[in-house]
């Protein structure tokens, strides 16, 4: 029986563990990766005492901090969480079981995906969702780019250095991201833009082989040869696991008070994945040492 299980190793999870472990408590960290988001954060500069630094170097200071406190980190995908009637509750993650006292979920965003069929299928052979990441595997390379804000044009700047040939599809006339990145990208001889167009099909069986894309204003289908497609439409909570546990909003952001306290007892939540307007690695870290701290609490004082 843990003290708490806490879902997911971001940087949020990983603060919630750190503060955890310095109350004594028996914790256990369960996540499908170690970094959740900060991974594709390529230069972070606004997290204090830390003038610059990347994603992964962050997060692997974050991971020694927790190895050394002695929380294990285990690499899962949770499927169920579910209450029982002693009020302890049973975490199901692939083929393991785990009881624990409290649950704190730290469960972060994860890229929203067009939803089109194969999509699934060919991500990891051409559909990526990170182009820091995945950009150097297509050197020379045709590849397009879905989406209009930010990070679809900051992806479309990275690529134009890497791919030969960049196509930026947004659905809609006007992109959405900074000028100054909006005016880079435009000069660059090796992108083309198509607006007002949407991605119909994806095609390809062991690989991505082309893009069949439509016109919203004329319907006109045209066929792009890609050897990538970069998906950059954002980020939503991915929350269905605790849809019946806790109470969500409209968007899947878990409901919590100041605390960290959701609707169920002995279920906190912090990060990314809760109602608040702002989401950033500080404020996670805030969160999730406030998830933890009440956690303890809970544990003392029964709630
Ligand atoms: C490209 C990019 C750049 C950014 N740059 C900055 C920056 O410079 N500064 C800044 O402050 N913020 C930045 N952010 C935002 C920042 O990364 C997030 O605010 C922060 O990562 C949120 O932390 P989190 O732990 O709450 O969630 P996440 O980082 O999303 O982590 C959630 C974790 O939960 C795991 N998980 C989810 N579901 C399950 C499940 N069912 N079972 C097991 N594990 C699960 C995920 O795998 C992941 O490990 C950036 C984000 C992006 C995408």
């Amino acid at each position: 029986m843990f003290d708490t299980i806490i879902v997911g190793a971001g940087p949020t999870g990983m603060t919630a563990a750190i503060y955890a472990s310095r109350r004594m408590m028996k914790a256990l960290v369960i996540s499908k990766n170690i970094g959740g988001q900060v991974i594709w954060a390529s230069d972070i500069k606004n997290y204090p005492g830390i003038e610059f630094i990347g994603g992964v170097d962050l997060i692997n200071k974050m991971r020694q901090q927790v190895k050394d406190l002695g929380v294990d980190i285990k690499i899962d995908e949770i499927r169920k969480i579910s209450k029982n009637s002693d009020k302890s509750f049973l975490v199901e993650a692939g083929k393991n079981s785990y009881l624990t006292k409290t649950v704190i979920i730290a469960m972060g965003l994860e890229p929203k995906q067009l939803n089109l069929d194969k999509e699934n299928e060919l991500t990891g052979k051409g559909i990526s969702y990170c182009a820091n990441c995945d950009g150097p595997l297509f050197k020379g390379k045709n590849v397009a780019v879905a989406g209009g804000g930010n990070a679809a044009l900051d992806a479309a700047e990275v690529m134009s250095k890497i791919a030969s040939k960049v196509y930026l599809i947004y659905r809609k006339s006007q992109l959405k991201a900074f000028e100054s990145l909006i005016l880079a990208v435009k000069n660059k001889n090796n992108v083309e833009m198509i607006l007002s167009s949407e991605i119909r099909e994806i095609i390809g069986d062991e690989k991505l082989k082309k893009l069949k894309i439509v016109s919203n204003i004329s319907q006109e289908i045209r066929e792009l040869d890609v050897d990538g497609l970069f998906v950059e439409i954002g980020h939503e909570p991915k929350t269905d696991l605790v849809a019946d546990l806790v109470e969500r909003d409209t968007l899947g952001q878990v409901i919590v008070d100041l605390s960290g306290k959701t609707s169920c007892d002995g279920v906190f939540a912090a990060g990314d994945v809760i109602q608040s307007e702002f989401k950033q690695i500080v404020i996670g870290c805030g969160q999730g040492a406030v998830a933890a701290l009440s956690a303890y609490k809970y544990l003392q004082v029964g709630k």
